[in-house]
């Protein structure tokens, strides 16, 4: 089922009910679900969950059979333990202070891998044009253990359905600020799968992994791209990562679906990591893919979620451009952020959200067509991405 022109239309799925906000790790924890509430409210007020062509779809708990198609047996049970009964289990990341237990832990995760699965179904089936989830995105989850805030890794099990349901080729590209090492590990060996992290390199931030010379097990080398940026790199870098290596690679792998995970984690507010990006430069991201996946895949795109944890300055805003561009409904970056929602925040939090849709810096984009600058950093880091994986998919990494 690999036909290629005119899809049908169809509306665009976003899923959300309320009871997704039960994946939570606690008062304290940075993985509130505060933060998925709260892009939702942004995005009704900003009305793109409105219209025929949007489709709101809850999510019932994936059962263990789907959850066994990637964690193992043992895993699934001892998430099952730690929820009903409080059993830490640390062999396997359950009870950890990335990833404490807490009451219908299994449910609430369960529910992120419905989501995504259905998500990604919907749209190889042409009943979605295009999918978000952004309770999704959960890229450390191992097969078996509990990873970075991570319990079942609702990518790498929707990926499993696409292959099961007949794509023979999924494309994963993960723009959060940590690796998606869970993902990779899933596919390491799996050339029907690519997946493309560009994250801030593991010298500083978990999980110390997603370097360049990561490029794949020996039956799919350079079916795992890492672009492994220094701390500090700001919206042009990071702009100029992505365009310099996914469409070329994404484009030369001819996926059938492109699957992409948005953690806004990258935003220079963002409390656990050091990466400079705006919610401008995100929603630059969002758009570059959204156009990517109807260029090389007839806009068959999922997209989740992941990391994201100034609450109330980033996640919401970024999030909603992030649907904004899903359901064709553009969030022009100067309007101001609806006076109803930055009153709930105060409600809620005693200070007012933010006003604006943009960060207010313009985007100055450096493409790589403008040549490589051995002195910099970030160039280096490019440049040893395409170095590692280029020459495998037969592309010159010294030419745009
Ligand atoms: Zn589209
Ligand atoms: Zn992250």
């Amino acid at each position: 089922m690999t036909s290629r022109g005119q899809r049908p239309s169809a509306p665009v799925r976003v899923v959300w009910s309320d009871d997704m906000l039960a994946y939570d790790f606690g008062h304290g924890h940075p993985m509130t679900s505060e933060r998925l509430e709260l892009t939702i409210r942004l995005a009704e007020q900003l009305g793109l969950l409105d219209g025929p062509d949007v489709e709101l779809v809850d999510a019932p708990p994936a059962s263990d059979d789907l959850l066994r198609t990637v964690h193992e047996a043992a895993y699934v049970a001892a998430v099952r333990e730690a929820s009903e009964h409080g059993t830490p289990d640390p062999q396997r990341g359950l009870g950890t202070s990335d990833d404490p237990v807490f009451p219908s832990m299994h449910e609430a995760a369960a529910r992120v891998v419905t989501g995504t699965v259905d998500a990604a179904l919907a749209v190889w089936e042409d009943r979605a044009e295009h999918a978000v989830n952004l309770t999704g995105g959960l890229h450390h989850a191992m097969p078996g253990a509990a990873s970075g805030f991570c319990v079942y890794n609702d990518a790498a099990v929707a990926i499993r359905a696409l292959l099961a349901a007949g794509a023979t080729r999924v494309a994963y590209v993960d723009v959060d600020a940590h690796h998606g090492d869970g993902v990779q590990a899933v596919f390491w060996d799996d050339p029907r799968v690519l997946t493309i992290s560009v994250h801030e390199s593991g010298h500083a931030l978990f999980p110390g992994t997603g370097f360049a010379r990561e490029i794949g097990g020996a039956d799919a080398m350079g079916s795992a791209v890492n672009v492994a940026l220094p701390a500090g790199t700001d919206d042009t870098g990071w702009l100029r990562a992505i365009e310099a290596v996914v469409p070329a690679v994404v484009r030369e792998f001819a996926p059938d679906v492109l699957v992409t995970q948005h953690g806004c984690d990258s935003h220079l507010m963002d409390p656990l990591t050091h990466l400079r990006v705006s919610v401008d430069g995100q929603r630059a991201a969002a758009t570059l893919l959204h156009d990517l996946a109807h260029d090389v895949a007839d806009g068959r795109w999922v997209a989740l979620g992941g990391g994201g944890y100034a609450v109330l300055d980033v996640v919401p805003r970024s999030w909603a451009h992030l649907v904004g561009v899903a359901t064709h409904r553009p969030v022009d970056p100067e309007r101001d952020v609806p006076q109803a929602w930055r009153e709930l925040v105060r409600d809620r939090y005693g200070r007012l959200g933010p006003a604006r849709m943009t960060d207010g810096r313009p985007l100055r984009l450096r493409p790589w067509s403008s040549g490589y600058d051995p002195g910099d950093d970030v160039d280096r880091a490019i440049r040893a991405t395409r170095a590692a994986v280029f020459p495998c998919w037969g592309l010159d990494p010294d030419l745009d």
